[in-house]
């Protein structure tokens, strides 16, 4: 049966410039991303419990990041058998934000790293994208927060706290409400999410946003990882948190190859294996029966193929919903252990040693980041046994900077593969309509020994 590997971090491909210009919506969290109350809002809360219901310590048991003061009234009251009737949570919050206000005036608080530089440059791109709040705060809990520190003025709109519960909704109602004072409906791919915690990763998948995580909150950037953000820094300052965004900031920035997988954007995938692959498979029946890497495997197609002609098969992929989904769809009447999935960056794995026979790879050269091919080449020199056979199908276009994909010219494969790897032929495969003569088919072969000295 196949099996999904461990998950490997990372993110190893670049947004396309152009379509990082089209953001016009960036919604940021408050609590650990915009401001540190210094604990400000947990001590209100703490007080509100007992001034109110006489529960000193009440909110103990409270988990606060990433949450809607909604969610936490009603936890707190139904965890003291209280009724959480809408107007005990609306007395409670009352009370709340005239205590939050007390606390803020102690001032204990301070603005993250970054946030007033970052917020600037946003305005001062040629096009400036809305900017808006997405914050579990109720609006005037928000409003005292923001004014403790001088940002009352620069945000148009926002979903709070006591819009819903629920903060992925948070974000379906602060994306409407841009889309009605913009007067169209937003795409995905145009709003930014900037927050601290894993929910604010999660709302902005929830409405296909990519994610800028920071973890000035406290969680550290391999948890915020782990929930494939677009980009995680530490804080607004790393100048990666300005390439998210817009022009002006020339920096490639890593596609959210997870996200596009999560809501469904996958126009690459055809659901088959490339009839070039096909045409290969059928022309070479008698191929000894070898171990085959397929990278960027996706939805696993072209890996099920390379299976079924007989071969043990490990597709491999960044994207973790791809590789669930490739599992998942696998066939069952496989022979066990032919076929197994792995989330992980071929670019970044480092195997004890090149073990495969063949790598066969599939419109994945062409959406790595140009500046990252000399990583590739390396790549592949760590994963292919000598005298390993290199596959590869590539999709051709003139020199485009702003992919994926990229640009790539049979020149330049010929140039970059053949100082390492001896070529055994290419030629013109059948292909998917819309890319034929679009695409060309390379056979490369490592050199058994000698030529091509292992690379660094
Ligand atoms: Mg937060």
């Amino acid at each position: 049966m196949p099996k999904i590997g461990r998950k490997v971090l990372g993110v190893s491909r670049t947004f396309p410039q152009d379509s990082a210009e089209m953001t016009r919506l960036v919604l940021f969290d408050i609590d650990g991303t915009l401001i540190r109350t210094g604990g400000a809002g947990v001590r209100a809360f703490e007080r509100t419990a007992d001034l109110i219901h006489g529960r000193p310590r009440g909110t103990d048991s409270l988990r606060f990041h990433g949450r809607t003061d909604t969610s936490l009234v009603r936890e707190f009251l139904r965890t003291h058998r209280i009724p959480d009737t809408p107007w005990n949570v609306r007395h409670f919050l009352d009370a709340y934000v005239f205590l939050l206000d007390a606390e803020l005036r102690h001032g204990a608080g301070e603005l993250c790293p970054g946030v007033r530089e970052y917020i600037q440059a946003l305005r001062a791109l040629p096009e400036p994208p809305l900017l808006g709040l997405l914050t579990g705060n109720v609006r005037l809990g928000a409003a005292l927060k923001l004014a403790a520190h001088g940002l009352t003025d620069e945000f148009v709109l926002g979903a709070f706290g006591d819009d819903h519960e629920d903060r992925n909704q948070l974000a379906v109602i602060a994306r409407d409400r841009a889309n009605r004072r913009l007067g169209r409906r937003l795409e995905g791919h145009e709003i930014v999410v900037i927050g601290d915690t894993v929910a604010d990763i999660e709302c902005a998948h929830h409405i296909g946003a990519r994610c800028l995580a920071v973890s000035t909150g406290g969680m550290s950037l391999s948890d915020l990882l782990a929930h494939s953000p677009a980009v995680a820094v530490e804080s607004l300052e790393e100048p990666v948190a300005g390439t998210v965004v817009g022009p002006g900031h020339a920096v490639s920035v890593p596609t959210d190859w997870e996200s596009l997988y999560r809501v469904g954007d996958t126009r690459w995938d055809k659901g088959q294996p490339a009839p070039g692959l096909a045409d290969f498979l059928a022309r070479n029946p008698s191929l000894p029966k070898s171990r085959v890497l397929v990278p960027g495997c996706g939805r696993g197609h072209d890996a099920v193929a390379w299976a079924r002609a007989g071969h043990r098969v490990q597709g491999l992929d960044l994207a973790p919903s791809a590789v669930a989904d490739a599992a998942l769809r696998a066939p069952s009447d496989l022979p066990a252990g032919s076929l197994e999935f792995v989330a992980g960056d071929f670019l970044a794995a480092r195997p004890s040693e090149p073990a495969f026979d063949f790598i066969f790879e599939h419109t994945l050269f062409c959406a790595i980041s140009p500046n990252r091919r000399d990583e590739y080449l390396e790549a592949i020199w760590r994963h292919l046994r000598p005298g390993g056979s290199f596959l590869a199908l590539h999709y051709l276009q003139p020199r485009d900077p702003s992919g994926p994909p990229f640009g790539v010219t049979v020149a330049e494969i010929l140039r970059r593969f053949g100082t390492r790897l001896e070529l055994v032929g290419h030629w013109v495969p059948p292909s998917f309509e819309g890319r034929q003569h679009r695409e060309r088919f390379f056979h490369w072969r490592r050199p058994a020994g000698g030529i091509g000295k292992s690379g660094s």
